[in-house]
């Protein structure tokens, strides 16, 4: 059994982060590292999942429970107009291996498409 990755670590407190929005199976907050004006995260609560083609075969209904939650919360943090990236592979800049989105909201440019 690996470690529990950061955002489970989140999850369960033991790691400080507010956690702006949830819903049954998924959660959202900002990341520590923003590359936007409005740069939000939202997980699924479970880890089983690395990367969103791993999650879109095993859990369609959660992916897009991630996607609703995404729109709520760019909504709710900005205009509602949003970027959403899955970085998958290492290749591609995913650092965390437990599945996340990037919600990526306010002016946004080119430099802001890699998450
Ligand atoms: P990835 O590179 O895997 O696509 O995205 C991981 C993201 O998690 C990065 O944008 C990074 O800034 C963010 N992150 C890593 N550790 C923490 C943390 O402890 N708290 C928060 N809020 N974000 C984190």
């Amino acid at each position: 059994m690996s470690e529990p990755s950061v955002f489970t670590r989140i999850l369960k407190g033991e790691i400080p982060s507010e956690i702006i929005a949830e819903t049954e199976n998924a959660f959202a907050i900002r990341d520590i590292a923003p590359k936007a004006p409005v740069h939000l995260l939202v997980i699924p609560k479970s880890e089983q999942y690395r990367n969103v083609v791993e999650l879109a075969a095993g859990d369609p209904e959660l992916l897009a429970e991630l996607v609703a939650l995404a729109n709520s919360v760019a909504a709710a943090h900005s205009d509602g107009d949003f970027r959403l990236i899955f970085n998958t592979g290492p290749g591609a800049g995913q650092t965390v291996f437990h599945v996340h989105a990037h919600v990526l909201a306010g002016v946004l440019d080119e430099s802001s498409l890699g998450g």
